[in-house]
């Protein structure tokens, strides 16, 4: 069949619309492109070898995984491919035409122009695929899907569709051939993309190797002869991050492991990283972010640890590892004793899960106990960020309470207070002798609370108040009694 015949296919308007802002708007950063696809890659791969573990056979002579990144300088293509699931017809047309979270409105319109915020809310909310459309001006797929008898081919210039056709590979897997736009043909030069490779994919977990043509000269002057040699290089050579003794690990490494599973370009305020041993023997590395991730509101919005066993991918999201008001928790969990095919049924009502999340939850309250010991201020902007959330553990579980108490902080009419915040703790330090109760005024704001009629009565006598103005706070009332 010839390549051009083809079902041709609109792009949902979401994505064509995130298509153009994408073409059009975003000039900084462009490099992520590499760093999405290889993700993609390695996702595929993770899944390829997980379906293996029930079905061995499906794997046939090809079982060394690998993602390669080809340059041909003379086409004006980089490759990227793998020996990964695949996708059939359907899954071409369904992953690469639509986005599938809903809210995609919504952050479609949240792409501001702001360069370095809108390449953050892409790598975060999953379109990475089309950033490739950054850099090139067609993009060709080919995929096979495993155990699935032909492949596909879906091209697309960016501009409102795309074609889908059959294809010829023999190997199952995607490769994904970018023409690069005339003002993008750095990526051709090795030595550019050996180096975005090892800013955002060192820690993949599969062998990332870099293909090209090298021309050696031969002797010298009029004589010299000139030889190509196709020459392939590992790139990523670090080992599972979390499996390491924690003292031997850098600062600088947990921030660039944080950067490579968040795909956002900021330092996280946190991270808290544990082997537990014994009968339930598991690893654990999570990170708190210092902002906000995007979406974290929207009732769709689901995070969650990466799941391993022994070493083994197993998922993505596993929010059953962390209670919903840790949603902002990005890390991963390793476990040596959970059963390598797990479902999330399993995880749903399993011991060894429930201790994990049990662990996990101490831990990062724990650390975020310490950070606010330690840098009060920062911690109390984190607050401006993410407290809300934290504040859902109130009415959501009975185990955290106290540890959880701690870390709340209000709005308060104390003049010196740390960005306008105060915890419980400094509030009755501060109470006179004649105070016997913690006073509270709400309202919409700071400003509207501060409004109260009974406000000036309590500062006579010097009390402070504390301002509350987030809806569930009085309701969280009920719940701090003492
Ligand atoms: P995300 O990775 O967050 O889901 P992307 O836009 O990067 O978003 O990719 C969209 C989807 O396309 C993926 O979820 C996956 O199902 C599919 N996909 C992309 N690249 C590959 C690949 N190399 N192999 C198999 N599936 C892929
Ligand atoms: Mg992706």
């Amino acid at each position: 069949m010839s390549e051009n015949a083809g079902e041709k296919m609109p792009f949902q308007t979401e994505v064509a619309q995130l298509l153009h802002l994408m073409i059009h708007s975003l000039y900084s950063h462009k490099e992520i492109f590499l760093r999405e696809l290889i993700s993609n890659a390695a996702d595929a791969i993770d899944k390829a070898r997980f379906t293996a573990l029930s079905d061995p056979s499906l794997l046939g002579d090809d079982k060394e995984f690998a993602i390669d990144v080809r340059l041909d300088r003379k086409a004006g293509t980089i490759v990227v491919s793998d020996n990964g699931i695949g996708m059939n017809r359907d899954e071409l047309v369904q992953n690469l035409g639509t986005i599938a979270r809903s809210g995609t409105k919504a952050f479609v319109q949240g792409l501001s122009g702001d360069q370095a915020k809108d390449m953050s809310l892409i790598g975060q909310f999953g379109v990475g695929f089309y950033s490739a459309f950054m850099v090139a001006d067609k993009v060709d797929v080919v995929s096979k899907r495993m155990g699935e008898e032909g492949a596909w081919r879906w091209s697309s210039e960016g501009l409102g569709e795309f074609v889908v056709a059959p294809a010829e590979r023999e190997k199952r897997g995607t490769e994904i051939t970018l023409h690069l736009r005339k003002d993008e043909e750095n990526y051709l030069e090795e030595w550019t993309v050996r180096d975005v490779v090892r800013k955002y994919s060192e820690f993949v977990s599969w062998p990332v190797r870099l293909v090209y043509d090298k021309t050696e000269k031969e002797g010298e002057g009029d004589d010299a002869k000139e030889t190509v040699k196709s020459v392939t290089e590992t790139l990523n050579a670090k080992s599972a991050l979390w499996r390491e003794t924690p003292s031997k690990v850098t600062e600088e490494q947990y921030k660039e492991f944080y950067r490579h599973i968040s795909h956002v370009p900021d330092d996280p305020l946190l991270w808290t990283h544990t082997k537990v041993e014994g009968t339930n023997e598991f690893s654990v590395l999570a990170y708190v972010p210092s902002k906000a991730p995007y979406g974290i509101f929207q009732t769709d919005f689901v995070r969650g640890v990466k799941l391993y066993v022994k070493r083994v991918f197993v998922m993505d999201e596993a929010k059953e590892l962390l209670p919903t008001w840790l949603r902002f928790v990005q890390g991963v969990v390793d476990s040596e004793d959970l059963p390598l095919n797990v479902s999330r049924e399993i995880l749903q009502d399993n011991k060894q899960v429930d201790a994990i999340r049990k662990h996990l939850t101490k831990k990062v309250l724990e650390s975020l106990q310490k950070f606010s010991e330690e840098k009060p201020d920062e911690y109390a902007a984190w607050w401006r960020e993410l407290g809300s959330v934290l504040k859902e553990g109130f009415y959501m579980n009975w185990q955290f309470l106290d540890e959880l108490k701690e870390l709340l902080r209000f709005g308060t009419t104390f003049a010196d207070a740390r960005n306008g915040l105060t915890s419980l703790k400094e509030y009755v330090s501060r109470m006179p002798e004649s105070q016997k109760e913690i006073y509270v005024l709400t309202g919409e704001s700071p400003e509207a609370a501060r409004h109260s009629p009974h406000l000036e009565a309590l500062e006579a006598k010097g009390y402070e108040v504390l301002l509350m103005t987030d809806p569930v706070d009085e309701w969280m009332l009920q719940f701090l009694r003492e």
